[in-house]
Order: C-alpha cells, then sequence, then structure tokens
C-alpha cells in the first residue's frame, strides 16, 4: 500500500514548506522576544519533520538512523520552545534570563549529547529494528533510561504551556484578547495528545503521531499570532495613534496626492478655509504658496499662521515611506503646533536675560552683547563708546524716603534710557543703581554729547512717590575705543576707563559727565 506512503509524505514536505516559511516570516517580524523563540521553535520543528519525512522514505536500517539523528538536531528544543513561546507571550515572564535559560536547556541540551553518542552507551535507545507496516518501512526502536526522562521533561513542558495557557484566558478580562488564548490552549494541547500517544500506542502502530500533529498545532497557533496579534491590534493600535495624535499628520503617495491624514491634520487645514480632498497638493493649497513649497519640499520647515488673531507657530517635519530611492516619493508629513513651546522658551530666555526691575539687559547678558559689538566693532574698525552712569547719592534717597521710592527711581531711569538712546545701541542694570550703555558708530565726542543730553533729562524728570515729587541726578563717565591717547584692545579695558571716568565725575561733585 504505496498510497499511505504517499499521502503521508505529500503532508510531511507540505508541513515542512509551511514550518519553513513560518520560521523565516516571525523572524523577519520578530521585534519582540516571543516571536524570535516562536520563529526559532518551528525551524526545529521543520527539522523534526523533515527527518520524519526521510525516515518514512528510506529503505534501509542505517538509512533511518541517519535521518532520527537528524531529527535530534530539532526535536529536544520543540517543547522547552513552546514553554518559552507561552511564558512569553502571556508576559508571565518579560525576558528570559540567563538562569532560566540554563535550567530550562539543561535536559534539551543533554538529550541532543546522549542521542548524538547513543551508540557508545545505548542509554537512549537500547535497540534498533526496521518494520514494516501498511507497505512501509518505519523504524522500531526500544526505549532506554534517557529516552523516558526525556519524554517526562517534554510532557511536563507541555503540560505547564497548556496551564500557563489556561490561566492566561481564565485572568483575561478583556473581550476581544479572551479568544486568542483559547486558540493557544488549544493548539497546547494537540502536541501533548500526539506525546501521550507516542507513549502509550506507538509500539503497536509505529507512527509518530506527534509528527502528525504538529503541523495542525503550527497552523493554529500562527493563525492566532496573525490574527489577534499582527493584524488586528497591532494595526488597531498603529490607527489610532496616528487617528488621535495631537501632531497633524499627512500621508503623500506618488505625484504628491494626499493618500490619507488624520483629525489634527483636517482641524489645521479647516483653520485656513482649505478642505482636503483628492485633488493633487498644487490643486489644494493653490491659495496658499508659502504653505504649498513647505509640503512639496522634502525638508523640515517652520510656518506661522494667524488663527483667531494670535500668532501661532508649526513644526511642520518630513519622514519618507518605504524606499527613498525607488522614483516613488511617499512621505509622512507631521504638522506640530509649536505655539506653547516657544511662548515658554521666549518667556526663559526673558527671565533669564531681563533685570526685571529696570527692563533692561540683565549684567550678564549685557556683558556677552557688550562683548559681541566690542569684538564686532574692533574687527571692523569701526567707532564704539562705552557709558557707565550711577545715581547720585541713591543711599540717601533710600534713606529719606524708602527702599520702595529707590525702587521706582530705578524702574524710572530704565524707562528713560529705553527712550533715550538708538535703538541699535545697549543698554543694562549692572548693578544696584549702575547702569551702562554701549553706542555703536559713536566717537568719544559724540558719546559724550549723548551722555550730556541723557543727564539733563534725568535732571529735569521727577519721580512722584507716595505723593510726593523727588527729583535726582547721574553722574556718568565715558570712554571710546579709540581716544585721544591711544586704541582699547580689549573690552575690560573700556570698562576700565569708563568706571575711572565715572569716579572723576563723582569726585567733581557729582551730576555730570566726565570722560
Ligand atoms: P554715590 O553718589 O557716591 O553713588 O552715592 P550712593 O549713595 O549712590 O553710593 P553707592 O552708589 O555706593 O550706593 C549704592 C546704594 O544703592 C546702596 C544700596 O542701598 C542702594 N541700592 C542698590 N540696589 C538697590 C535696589 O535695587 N533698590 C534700592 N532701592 N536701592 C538699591
Ligand atoms: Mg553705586
Ligand atoms: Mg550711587
Amino acid at each position: 500500500m504505496d498510497t499511505l506512503k504517499i499521502l503521508l509524505s505529500l503532508y510531511l514536505i507540505l508541513a515542512v514548506i509551511l514550518a519553513q516559511f513560518f520560521a523565516a516570516y516571525f523572524f523577519s517580524k520578530g521585534r519582540t522576544s516571543y516571536r524570535k523563540a516562536f520563529s526559532v521553535m518551528v525551524f526545529c520543528l521543520s527539522v523534526y519533520l523533515f527527518g520524519y519525512l526521510m525516515i518514512i522514505n528510506s529503505n534501509n536500517l542505517l538509512e533511518m538512523i541517519f535521518w532520527n539523528q537528524f531529527q535530534y538536531l530539532g526535536l529536544p528544543f520543540v517543547s522547552v520552545l513552546w514553554l518559552i513561546v507561552a511564558l512569553l507571550y502571556t508576559k508571565t515572564i518579560y525576558s528570559l534570563k540567563t538562569r532560566m535559560a540554563i535550567l530550562l536547556f539543561s535536559v534539551p541540551v543533554i538529550t541532543f549529547f546522549m542521542r548524538l553518542t547513543n551508540s557508545w552507551h545505548h542509554l537512549f535507545y537500547t535497540k534498533w529494528e526496521m518494520r514494516q507496516y501498511f507497505g512501509y518501512y518505519s523504524l522500531y526502536m526500544e526505549r532506554g533510561f534517557w529516552y523516558y526522562v526525556n519524554i517526562s521533561y517534554t510532557i511536563f513542558c507541555l503540560l505547564l504551556t497548556v496551564v500557563i495557557y489556561f490561566i492566561g484566558y481564565l485572568k483575561n478580562k478583556v473581550g476581544y484578547t479572551k479568544p486568542h488564548f483559547f486558540v493557544f490552549l488549544f493548539a497546547s494541547l494537540l502536541p501533548f495528545i500526539g506525546i501521550v500517544m507516542i507513549l502509550f500506542i506507538f509500539e503497536d502502530w509505529s507512527i509518530d503521531y506527534s509528527a502528525l500533529i504538529m503541523p495542525v498545532s503550527l497552523l493554529i497557533i500562527s493563525y492566532g499570532i496573525l490574527k489577534y496579534d499582527f493584524l488586528e491590534i497591532r494595526t488597531l493600535a498603529r490607527e489610532t495613534i496616528f487617528e488621535n495624535n495631537f501632531a497633524g499628520m499627512l500621508v503623500f503617495g506618488p505625484g504628491q496626492r494626499i493618500i490619507d491624514y488624520n483629525k489634527a491634520a483636517e482641524k489645521f487645514f479647516e483653520a485656513i478655509n482649505i478642505s482636503l480632498n483628492n485633488y493633487p497638493i498644487e490643486h489644494i493649497l493653490e491659495r496658499e504658496p508659502k504653505l504649498l513649497e513647505i509640503f512639496e519640499s522634502e525638508s523640515s520647515r517652520d510656518f506661522s499662521l494667524v488663527i483667531d488673531g494670535e500668532e501661532r507657530f508649526f513644526e511642520i517635519d518630513v519622514m519618507p515611506l518605504g524606499d527613498p530611492d525607488d522614483g516613488n516619493t511617499r512621505m509622512l508629513k507631521s504638522i506640530r503646533d509649536v505655539t506653547e513651546d516657544r511662548k515658554i522658551q521666549d518667556k526663559l530666555k526673558f527671565l533669564a536675560t531681563t533685570d526685571s526691575l529696570s527692563g533692561l539687559n540683565n549684567r550678564a547678558q549685557f556683558m556677552s552683547l557688550a562683548r559681541r559689538e566690542f569684538d564686532w566693532a574692533k574687527r571692523n574698525n569701526e567707532e564704539l563708546s562705552l557709558l557707565i552712569m550711577d545715581l547720585d547719592n541713591f543711599k540717601v534717597i533710600n534713606d529719606t524716603f524708602g527702599h520702595a521710592a529707590g525702587d521706582e527711581m530705578i524702574r524710572e531711569i530704565g524707562n528713560i534710557i529705553l527712550t533715550s538712546f538708538r535703538k541699535t545701541d545697549i543698554a543694562g542694570r549692572i548693578g544696584g543703581e549702575e547702569f551702562a550703555v554701549v553706542l555703536k558708530n559713536a566717537s568719544l565726542k559724540e558719546a559724550k554729547k549723548a551722555a550730556e543730553k541723557f543727564r539733563e533729562t534725568v535732571a529735569k524728570r521727577k519721580v512722584i512717590y507716595d505723593e510726593k515729587e523727588i527729583s535726582f541726578t547721574v553722574s556718568i563717565g565715558v570712554a571710546a575705543i579709540r581716544d585721544n591717547t591711544r586704541d582699547i584692545n580689549d573690552i575690560e579695558d573700556i570698562f576700565k576707563k569708563a568706571d575711572d571716568a565715572l569716579y572723576k565725575a563723582k569726585a567733581k561733585g557729582r551730576n555730570c559727565v566726565a570722560t
């Protein structure tokens, strides 16, 4: 009866091909550890099935023994890998630690070597024999001690797998994840039944039941992973993230055609009265040439827009989809509203660089800006002057009218400085009641004139505090890069000169300018 042999062979060939396909498929998609374990398990299974295919097509005992040996390259590891897949998949463990791996794999590894060296000790098989059933030959073995150790361990692994899936099934309350644990449970029960049949019926029929059952199991479990894990949940998760992302997202296909977009993208375009539809992007954005240019470009860009009277800032990023070199540009464009981020950034920058009382640059910021101007002027042979001013008898004002009145005065000086000098000049509060201004393109003479004018403005100004009119004066020291005697080469020097001049002005009786 050759028919049975042919049918069995066809079945096994199909199963081997299927197993190889799944092994490769799950390996390539194996971003999680259980998929890798599954892929290795399926590969071992295919080795085992191929061995069996060869055994039933062998004609002599030696060949059969050879292919039985071949089976044991994969077979000892199948059930333990099946167990590891279950442990990882149900998240009973999150990763396979070395110690646990050694523990789990010790029996399979010993089995592997026991089978390899069986002819020396006969602990695995004690006797070989070729027997004929239904017209084809089969290998009959008498089992040794280690065979029973191995089969016990195999049963242990499979039983544990069934238990793990069963617990997973009970524990899982979520409706749509429940059925997949059932599928896995069922798929794990099958090889278990196969093993039990081998133990008790193999001798009579000499058919390897587990080799027949395993492909069915494999099909069921692959179906489970594909249906419940890969296709549905994963795709669902990705779609949900796409649809509900805060960033607007648009998918462009070949020819800049919009293929898909999410809610946030729709809202962004609604704000500028543009509806997204199937037209090419040139058509959709013909009223917004600037935006069109951004969407046609392949680099990330910034964009700002007035929405409800408020200027909002957007970052438009681009990610190529698929192979960027295949000629068909497909891209994902994301539109992120960064207005709030910008506001916080601006505020932090303002707080870090501005003196809150006078509204001028604080000392650190003033110094860094002044240094930059100084270096630039030096390099380009330009004029540059520095004024340092100090309020006169400020201690007296504080003592007479109170500290708050003094603060009011510092505020007022800040205002006067902001309105008295050119926008390009740099002013800062460099000490308690000391201020400095860098005048660009100003010679010593011009700076002195500006300082004199400023001094007069201050002297005329009165601060009203607590219904009292308080007048105040400043003394100013002026220095320039090029003064009458020599050129100044570094910024410390010009500060020193201006400070000396200020000291001179104080000595002259205050409310005056000195150089
Ligand atoms: P001089 O004409 O010689 O400059 O006399 P002065 O009293 O102004 O002397 P000096 O510049 O040494 O005094 C600085 C005083 O300014 C000391 C301190 O009490 C006061 N001061 C410093 N920072 C502040 C501030 O932020 N607010 C107020 N109200 N007073 C300040
Ligand atoms: Mg002072
Ligand atoms: Mg002072």
